[in-house]
C-alpha cells in the first residue's frame, strides 16, 4: 500500500501557527543550547522549527534528537553570511537533510573566514582601546565556537568602554563602523549556490533589516533570484505592517516563496520562539510547500 502524505501545515501563510524557521543556539550567538532551545519551542507550542545558526550546522544533530523525542519537526538549516554591493546579507538555507556537497566545503571556509575576520575586528578594536581584544572576545564566547560581533560587543561592555550592547554596535560594530568587517564573506550568489547544491531552499533573511529603499530591495531580490534563491522571509520577528504588505507584493511579483521566523537569540529579549508579527493576507506561498521540503510539512499516516 502506498503511504499517503497529509500536510500538517496550512497551504496559506496567514493561517500558519506554531512554526518558526529562524532561531539561534549556542552553536552560534544564541544563549540556549540546541537541546534547551528545542525544549523551549516545545513548551511554547511550536510544531515545526528550523535551527539557523550563523554559518554552521554544529547544533543540528543535538537539536534533531531532542526534537524527535518531543515530537517536533525540525528542519536542519543555517544562516549564511555573504556580501552584495558592499552590504552584509544573510541567507538562510533550509535543508531537507544533512549539509552536503558544496555546502559542506562552504561551511568549512565560513569558519575560516570568521576566524580571519575575528582577528581583523580585534586589531581594529584595539585601536579604540580594547587591549587583548581577541582573547577577551574568546572569553565571552565561552566555548570553542567561531566568534561573532556579539562576542566583541560583550567584551567592550565588560571592559567598561561602552555602557551596553546597543552602544557597542552603534559606536564600534554596526554597519559602517570599524568593527563591521565584511570583506571575508563570499558573494551572495556563492552561498545561494552552496544551498542549492546541498538540496536545500535558499531564503533571503530579514529583507527589511538592511536599511534599503524599496527599489534597492527589489534589486537585491532580483539578484538573489537570479542566483537560484527561491524564498525570502516575509516575517522576521516584529515588523511594520505596511512594510510587510509592501514586501509581500515584491515577493509575489517575483514568484518567491515566503518564510517566517522570530530570529530568536536569547530569553528576555524582544522576541521569543514562535513570537512574531502576524502574516497579512497574501498570495505568497509558504516555503514549506516547496517540493524540496515536502517531508517537513507532511505527516505519515
Ligand atoms: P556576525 O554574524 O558576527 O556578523 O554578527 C551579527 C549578529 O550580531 C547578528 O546576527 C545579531 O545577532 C547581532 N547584532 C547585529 N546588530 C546588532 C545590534 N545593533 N544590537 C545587538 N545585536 C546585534
Ligand atoms: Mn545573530
Ligand atoms: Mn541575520
Ligand atoms: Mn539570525
Amino acid at each position: 500500500m502506498p503511504m499517503i502524505l497529509h500536510s500538517e501545515l496550512p497551504a496559506s501563510l496567514a493561517e500558519c501557527q506554531g512554526v518558526d524557521l529562524h532561531m539561534h543556539s549556542t552553536a552560534s550567538d544564541g544563549a540556549l543550547s540546541p537541546v534547551d532551545l528545542v525544549a523551549l519551542c516545545h513548551r511554547r507550542g511550536l510544531t515545526h522549527m528550523a535551527l539557523t545558526d550563523h554559518d554552521t550546522v554544529a547544533g543540528v544533530a543535538a537539536a534533531a534528537s531532542a526534537a524527535e523525542a518531543l515530537g517536533i519537526r525540525l528542519l536542519p538549516a543555517t544562516e549564511l553570511s555573504s556580501q552584495w554591493q558592499g552590504l552584509n546579507i544573510h541567507v538562510v538555507g533550509l535543508l531537507p537533510g544533512e549539509a552536503q556537497g558544496a555546502l559542506s566545503t562552504g561551511l568549512e571556509s565560513q569558519a575560516q573566514a570568521r576566524e580571519a575576520r575575528a582577528e581583523e575586528i580585534a586589531a581594529r578594536l584595539e585601536k579604540v582601546g580594547l587591549s587583548n581584544a581577541l582573547a577577551r572576545a574568546r572569553e565571552q564566547a565561552g566555548e570553542q565556537r567561531p566568534l561573532g560581533r556579539p562576542d566583541f560587543a560583550r567584551a567592550l561592555v565588560d571592559a567598561g568602554l561602552v555602557p551596553d550592547i546597543a552602544t557597542a554596535f552603534k559606536k564600534h560594530l554596526g554597519s559602517g563602523k570599524p568593527g563591521d568587517v565584511k570583506a571575508h564573506w563570499p558573494y551572495l550568489s556563492e552561498v545561494v549556490e552552496w544551498i542549492v547544491d546541498s538540496g536545500g531552499v535558499a531564503v533571503l533573511a530579514h529583507p527589511l533589516r538592511y536599511g534599503l529603499t524599496r527599489r534597492k530591495r527589489g534589486l537585491l531580490l532580483d539578484a538573489f533570484r537570479e542566483a537560484g534563491g527561491e524564498a525570502a522571509e516575509l516575517i522576521s520577528g516584529f515588523q511594520n505592517a505596511d512594510a510587510t504588505r509592501d514586501l509581500a507584493r515584491q515577493l509575489d511579483e517575483r514568484g518567491l516563496y515566503g518564510s517566517l521566523g522570530s530570529d530568536f537569540h536569547f530569553p528576555g529579549g524582544p522576541v521569543a520562539p514562535g513570537a512574531m508579527s502576524p502574516v497579512p493576507r497574501t498570495a505568497v506561498a509558504p516555503v514549506w510547500t516547496h517540493p524540496r521540503l515536502s517531508t517537513f510539512a507532511a505527516r505519515l499516516n
